[in-house]
C-alpha cells in the first residue's frame, strides 16, 4: 500500500509568539511565545522526526538522504519544502528573502518563495505585502528616512484568503493571524524593520537592511493571481490555490469516503479541520503526513480539510 510518514512537528519560540497552537491544534508547545510549528521540514534548524512504520525515529532529513525512491528519485541534493503553521501574536518584523541565486553566493542556502493560507484571522488582522517604491533610490530614501507609513503596501486579511510571496517580494505577518506556510527548504530572512521593538535588555534586533535593499524586487508588481481551480464531486472539493515554480499548493475538503489516485514523487498534507481515515489510518486537525511515491491510492474517510503541497 505505500509509505505514510506521519511527522512530528518541531517548535519554535518567538518573540511575537503565542499559545494559539496549543489553542487550535493541541500542539506541546514549549512556552506561551511559541510562533512557529516546522510541521514537515528537513531543514537542519528543524528537522522532523518520523513518528510510525518502519522508519519510525528517523529524521526526514536522514530518510531522504538514504531512501530517495521514496520520494519519487528527485534530484534535489536536500528536501526541497518546509511547511510551517505561524502563530502571530504582534507582528513579525517587516522582512524579505532572497532569491536561489543571490542565497546561492551569500548564503550557501536555497533561495524562499513561499505561500500563506490564512488559516484564522481576528478582525481587522492586518498583512504587509509589498511597497510603493517606484525605483531602488526611492526604496533607500523611504527606509533611510523611517517613511515605513508611506512605503509599505498594507491590507486587511480574512481567513481562507491565499498569498503568493516570491523570494524578493517585501512582507510581514501582522498581530491575529494564524497561517499556514509552504515554503522552500530555506531559513534565510533578511530583516528590514522591527518597529524599533526592544527585547529584556533594551536592544533592537539586528535588522539585514543592505541585504534587503539588494534583493528586494523594485517595482513591487503585485502577486501572482492564479485562477482558482476547482474540481468538485459529491465526495470531495479540491481547490488549486497556486501551481508555481517551487511548489503548488490546494485546499481538499472530503465530504465522505473517497479514493484518490497519487501520481506525485511525493504529497505534504497537513489536516486543518475534522477528523477522519487515510488508508485506514486515523487522523486529525493538527496532524501532518507526507504520501510517499510508492502510495498509488489514497482512501479518505471524513469529513477532512487538508493543505496539500506538492512540487
Ligand atoms: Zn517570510
Amino acid at each position: 500500500m505505500g509509505h505514510i510518514l506521519f511527522m512530528e512537528p518541531v517548535f519554535k519560540e518567538m518573540i511575537w509568539g503565542g499559545h494559539r497552537l496549543k489553542d487550535v491544534y493541541n500542539y506541546p508547545i514549549p512556552s506561551d511565545s511559541t510562533g512557529e510549528c516546522w510541521a514537515i521540514s528537513a531543514h537542519k534548524n528543524g528537522d522532523c522526526t518520523i513518528l510510525n512504520g518502519e522508519y519510525k525515529g528517523m529524521k526526514l532529513s536522514a530518510l531522504y538522504q538514504q531512501h530517495r525512491e521514496l520520494f519519487g528519485d528527485i534530484k534535489d541534493p536536500a528536501f526541497p519544502l518546509l511547511i510551517k503553521i505561524i502563530d502571530a501574536s504582534s507582528d513579525l518584523s517587516v522582512q524579505v528573502h532572497p532569491d536561489d541565486d543571490y542565497a546561492a553566493e551569500h548564503e550557501h542556502s536555497l533561495g524562499k518563495t513561499e505561500c500563506w493560507y490564512v488559516l484564522d484571522a481576528k478582525p481587522h488582522t492586518q498583512m504587509v505585502m509589498g511597497h510603493h517604491a517606484q525605483t531602488k533610490e526611492e526604496l533607500i530614501r523611504y527606509i533611510k528616512n523611517d517613511e515605513y507609513d508611506r512605503l509599505l503596501n498594507k491590507f486587511e486579511i480574512q481567513p481562507g484568503d491565499f498569498y503568493y510571496i516570491p523570494s524578493g517580494t517585501i512582507h510581514a505577518i501582522c498581530k491575529g493571524s494564524l497561517i499556514y506556510e509552504a515554503q522552500q527548504s530555506s531559513d534565510i530572512t533578511y530583516r528590514v524593520y522591527d518597529y524599533h521593538r526592544k527585547d529584556k535588555e533594551g536592544n533592537e534586533r539586528q535588522l539585514h537592511v543592505q541585504q534587503s535593499i539588494d534583493v528586494t524586487t523594485v517595482p513591487y508588481c503585485g502577486t501572482l493571481q492564479n485562477e482558482m481551480h476547482q474540481e468538485a464531486t459529491d465526495t470531495f472539493v479540491s481547490t488549486c490555490l497556486i501551481k508555481a515554480p517551487y511548489f503548488s499548493v490546494s485546499k481538499l475538503d472530503i465530504l465522505k469516503k473517497t479514493s484518490l489516485m497519487h501520481h506525485q514523487p511525493f504529497s505534504l498534507f497537513s489536516v486543518i479541520e475534522g477528523e477522519g481515515t487515510v488508508n485506514e489510518v486515523s487522523i486529525k486537525k493538527g496532524q501532518h503526513f507526507i504520501v510517499c511515491h510508492d502510495v498509488q491510492k489514497i482512501d479518505f474517510d471524513g469529513p477532512l480539510t487538508l493543505m496539500v503541497t506538492t512540487l
